[in-house]
């Protein structure tokens, strides 16, 4: 991996800038799923979507006690079995569980970024199970022994030529960029893994309390596999993934889509209501629900609502001028990245010394939050979060001392004076002292007037005064 997501912050950048492969797939990548973005959302009255979308959103966090505890209630009715995690080590703890009872040795998973968060995979392969990504990009990135750089595309950071590298090593495929050969190759690969896996895992897009349905959103038709196919499927679903009712999930569903990869909707939509049912030709003999916990209430706790509406549709990501410099990688050992995983990742961390770089990976320019479908105004949120770095003392230690240096010296006509007539005098050598130095390492510094504003006054007034005398 180019980029050591173990690695402090300051490292990880720079080993992402430096990849220009990466780079040039990013670039790729990001500037074509834009364009169908726009293009879907020039047919469509974009306002009037997000506004709905916004308020079915919203409708679902103010009354989630109440929709999880009808969830909850449908799904046992259909023959679930529902499962509470406070944390990902109680989430991960009940699926080892199922998969003991059910004495699962092979198991298929659809694309999910909760299972992700809980650290699943690794859990799973430590206990012996055999764990099988079966959505495309989530299979090359595991083939790679990388994670996910992005929570729609993960594997958006790789370019045609590198997978096919991955694909010619790993499954002994002759060296073809043509993605129909290397897609091919793959079902291939994976069609015998739906037939083997005793168990299937999936995320939730949308959980529906009306109705007790866990809804999968994907393009491949993997999902359906998974949650038809293998004697046991378990669903792992964030709190925060309830709705109310089927249109709203439709809703969500479209305006998911739309934001996405710019499809009026997905190929796939697959809705579970429980285990298989007498007469029904397919379907788990068991199904689970997890529904996990692991910091959502905090994030509702500590007033940041609006971060629990997303829907993970990637739009900020893909419009966010500094994901598509850096890559998700860049933001660490968190699934979530771009405007919404800078927000996330030190909301569900909690640790905001461990994640204190992260609200700082934006210029604010808005986009992220013009584009979003449920209206999430994510520059405020990274701004509270960064007040939040300072308050608790968590920015680094130089900073903390430039900063205050700084306000000395501003606040004190006397010292400023002198520094001003220090840089005029040195001009651009001033860049080459600390810490101007560190900061002209990644930007521009502007050059030093040779004359401080205060004295081109003073001569003015003079200048004036003498005139008019
Ligand atoms: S914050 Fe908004 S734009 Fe970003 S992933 Fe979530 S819903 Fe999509």
């Amino acid at each position: 991996m180019a980029v050591d997501v173990g690695a402090p912050y300051a490292t990880r950048v720079r080993q992402a800038l430096a990849d220009d492969g990466m780079r040039t797939a990013l670039d790729r990548a990001t500037g074509h799923l834009k364009e169908r973005r726009d293009r879907a959302m020039a047919e469509i009255d974009e306002r009037r979507l997000r506004d709905e979308a916004g308020a079915v959103r919203r409708y679902a966090i103010e009354r989630l006690p109440d929709l999880l505890e009808q969830l909850e209630a449908n799904l046992i009715a259909n023959g679930c079995h529902v499962h509470w995690a406070r944390d990902a080590a109680e989430a991960v703890g009940v699926v080892l569980e199922i998969a003991r009872e059910h004495e699962v040795g092979d198991v298929v998973k659809s694309k999910s970024m909760v299972t992700e968060e809980i650290g699943l995979n690794e859990a799973l392969e430590r206990s012996g199970i055999d764990v099988v990504e079966t959505d495309l990009g989530e299979f090359i990135v595991q083939l790679a022994g990388e994670s996910p750089s992005h929570i729609l595309a993960p594997v958006i950071h790789k370019r045609v030529e590198d997978i096919a590298e991955i694909f010619r090593i790993r499954l002994n495929t002759p060296r073809t960029t043509s993605p129909a050969a290397l897609c091919a190759a793959a079902r291939r690969e994976l069609r015998n893994e739906f037939l083997v896996a005793d168990m299937g895992i999936s995320g939730c897009n949308f959980a529906i309390a009306e109705t007790g349905t866990i809804c999968v959103i994907t393009n491949e038709g993997n999902g359906r596999m998974v949650t038809s196919l293998p004697r046991v499927y378990v669903a792992i679903a964030g709190i925060e993934k309830v709705v109310r009712s089927a249109e709203d999930a439709v809703l969500l569903w479209q305006a998911a889509t739309r934001n996405a990869t710019g499809q009026n909707v997905s190929v796939y939509f697959s809705m579970s209501s429980g285990p298989r049912r007498r007469g029904d030709t397919d379907g788990p003999e068991e199904m689970h629900v997890i529904l996990l916990d692991n910091g959502r209430s905090r994030i509702l706790e500590r007033g940041y609502a609006d971060a629990a509406l997303c829907i993970r549709c990637g739009a900020c990501i893909d419009i966010c001028p500094v994901y598509r410099e850096i890559g998700g990688h860049a933001y660490g050992r968190t699934p979530y990245s771009g405007p919404i995983g800078a927000v996330l990742t030190p909301l569900l961390d909690y640790d905001i010394h461990a994640a204190r770089d992260l609200p700082f990976a934006s210029s604010l320019c808005g986009a992220c939050r013009d584009v979003c479908p449920v209206k999430i105004d994510l520059p405020r949120l990274l701004l509270d979060l960064r007040s939040v770095v300072v308050e608790r003392g968590a920015s680094p230690v130089g900073e903390r001392a430039a900063i205050r240096a700084y306000s000395t010296v501003m606040r004190r006509p006397a010292p400023y004076r002198a520094l001003a007539r220090l840089a005029g005098w040195l001009g651009p050598l001033a860049g080459l002292l600390p810490p101007l130095s560190t900061w002209k390492r990644d930007r521009g510094l502007p050059r030093f007037a040779a004359r401080r504003f205060g004295a081109l006054w003073r001569e003015r007034v003079r200048d004036e005064e003498g005139a008019a005398g």
